[in-house]
């Protein structure tokens, strides 16, 4: 199903990218934003497999139907079974690659989550994107190119997708907080994880106090509750501290006009000159690492608790 579509086929860089010229048969659309990144290639894929001769993709035609609902037989999206990419699928899809197209005369495969895919699918697609057969389109979603082998790069047309802007954004959700606008910066999959979070106001806000007022141990489980509050809010709350850190070492940095948060900015400036930028460099690492480990499973007062006992830690080795 491809979602946001009026969104995407409506994109300058959509409409830039399919106007200009294709010219290849194997692509790699690279993005952390991983509704958009799919979505986009979607609709790239209609672009390619609709029937009508200007305009596409025209919308009207039979493919163009069936590709908004991805029930076209020949346009085949991978993982089959499985949430990364396995040798099985590239097997599945060498199979399917030299079979001529059923319904039109092109043929496109999207393969999702690329860059998770193990080293033994990478290579296996190799001789593939070596040698496409005719009217055969590869499309490649990678968030992460660093996992993606360089002889697949080199094979691919690149596109680094860019942000959405906050117009758009506002059509694809029902946000209406400008404080969320801020934080998704663009980021149409941040954008759909907040909307439904009436709460944000209330989880911005305790991050907020908690950098404010956290001074030691002691009052550490009062703020280590108020942020661990609600389970399902815990990514929220690493990215808002994340973005408050970055925030402060721009300050340290001399660069206030590039704070995210401006609407908060004095009370940033007054975070800032508690800590040095060595040491915030340190506790960006550090929320990054926690979010990174983050699972289902975590248990969310001891992750909160042992990251504010590190911010304090570090915060009291720098006044050293
Ligand atoms: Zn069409």
């Amino acid at each position: 199903m491809i979602e946001y579509e009026n969104i995407i086929l409506n994109n300058a860089q959509f409409k830039n990218f399919c106007e200009g010229d294709i010219n290849a048969s194997s692509f790699m659309f690279i993005s952390d934003d991983e509704v958009f990144l799919t979505n986009f290639s979607y609709c790239f894929a209609k672009f390619l497999l609709c029937k009508s001769t200007q305009n596409r993709p025209c919308g009207e035609c039979d493919a163009c139907k069936r590709v908004s609902l991805t029930s076209f037989s020949d346009l085949i999206i991978y993982p089959k079974r499985h949430k990364t990419i396995l040798v099985e699928d590239i097997k599945d899809l060498i199979d399917n690659v030299y079979l001529a197209p059923l319904e039109g005369d092109n043929k496109v495969f999207i393969l999702n989550n690329f860059s998770s895919a193990t080293i033994q699918a990478q290579n296996k697609l190799l001789k593939i994107l070596e040698e496409p057969p005719k009217n055969t389109f590869i499309v490649l979603n990678v968030t992460n190119e660093s996992k993606v082998l360089s002889t697949i790069k080199s094979r691919c047309k690149k596109l680094r997708l860019g942000v959405l802007s906050n117009e758009e954004i506002l059509l694809a959700t029902d946000i209406k907080n400008e404080n969320v606008l801020e934080i998704v910066d663009g980021n149409l999959t941040k954008a759909i994880n907040y909307k439904e979070d009436s709460d944000f106001n209330f989880v911005f806000n305790a991050c907020l106090k908690t950098l404010l007022e956290l001074k030691d141990s002691r009052t550490l489980i009062k703020y280590s509750s108020m942020l661990s509050k609600k389970k399902e809010d815990i990514g929220i709350v690493l990215e808002i501290l994340e973005g408050f850190f970055r925030d402060i070492l721009l300050i340290r940095l001399g660069k206030e006009d590039y704070v995210k948060n401006k609407m908060v900015l004095q009370d940033l400036i007054k975070v800032a000159g508690e800590y040095n930028s060595s040491c915030i460099d340190k506790i960006i690492r550090k929320i990054v690492e926690v979010r990174k480990s983050m699972n289902f499973n975590c248990n969310v007062v001891y992750l909160i608790d042992n990251l504010l006992l590190y911010i304090l830690e570090v915060k009291f080795l720098c006044k050293e």
